[in-house]
């Protein structure tokens, strides 16, 4: 593990939050937001983990622009950013009222206070389920649901979801925490707390390795590999080196069953959503917010 690396793309995750907290404006295009904040993440000399989400109301994640997208900045705006140096991973997120609304305002509010209880229980040797009930209850204390079915997660190199699930709620679980880095990122909601699968979201992650027949499809899959490895990337990205062919290559690549396509993931009652993630680092000697 690269300590450095981790805190530096840390750093520069936290950078490029404030960046967007100062930018981003009600009514601007979603395409000038994603392409202004993946540009500041290699301005600081690093890459985005994975697409920059930009998920208005009841869509709680994955959503991202595609290169031909008119949607607008409004509502309860959420903005998740990943940067990574070779594979070591910052990703963190907030949420924007665009419309001072009172709902949304609550929202937020308790998303962010369930983050901060989440990141001071998260230490080596806490079980899963503490760090879920302190979540939960810092969520219902703004008289607001905790979504279930969306979790925290260990980050590995090249590896966004590593296989450890951080509950947002507590699901009695006894697994203790070890060292590594893992992503605390609460979601609150005015409606159920449960989300369920929406619109294919143009992004997608390399799953296998394999082949295609078509030469061009071919050799987006070699840039695919070797930009993006197992990280995931965007249509919208793949339009912008290689043009419209390029989104029919990636049609080729994912009908011969080499991708993973994620869908946009919306509220299960419809309702509103915030967000506020941060990456933990625990390590025998210190625990660092890398993103704080
Ligand atoms: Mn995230
Ligand atoms: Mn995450």
């Amino acid at each position: 593990m690269d300590i450095e690396k981790l805190k530096r793309a840390g750093a520069i995750a936290k950078e490029v939050v404030a960046y967007a907290r100062g930018m981003v404006k009600k009514g601007m295009p979603l395409l000038e937001i994603a392409d202004k904040i993946e540009s500041k993440i290699r301005e600081l000399k690093a890459n985005p983990a994975f697409p920059v989400n930009l998920s208005i109301n009841e869509i709680a994640a994955h959503a991202t622009p595609s290169a031909n997208d008119e949607t607008r900045a409004s509502g309860l705006l959420k903005i998740d950013i990943g940067v990574h140096i070779d594979g070591y991973v910052a990703d963190t997120a907030f949420s924007l009222d665009l419309e001072g609304d009172e709902e949304n305002k609550r929202l937020i509010a308790a998303a962010e206070e369930a983050l901060k209880h989440g990141v001071k229980e998260i230490n080596i040797g806490t079980p899963l389920k503490k760090i879920g009930k302190a979540i939960e209850s810092a969520i219902k204390s703004y008289n607001v649901q905790p979504i279930q079915n969306l979790s925290g997660h260990s980050i590995e190199q090249y590896d966004l979801h590593s296989g450890i699930t951080i509950p947002n709620y507590d699901n009695h679980q006894e697994t203790e925490i070890a060292q590594g880095v893992y992503a605390i990122e609460p979601f609150a909601t005015s409606g159920l707390g449960e989300v369920k699968d929406g619109k294919p979201s143009g992004i997608y992650h390399l799953e296998k390795p394999g082949n295609v027949r078509d030469s061009f499809a071919r050799e987006v899959l070699a840039f695919i590999e070797e930009e993006y490895a197992t990280l995931p990337f965007c249509s919208r990205w793949i339009h912008h080196k290689f043009g419209s062919r390029g989104l029919i290559a990636l049609k080729r690549i994912e009908e011969a069953g080499l991708l993973h396509h994620y869908s946009q993931l919306v509220e299960k009652s419809g309702k509103k959503v915030a967000q506020a993630e941060h990456t933990v680092l625990l390590t025998k000697k210190e625990k660092i917010v890398t993103t704080l």
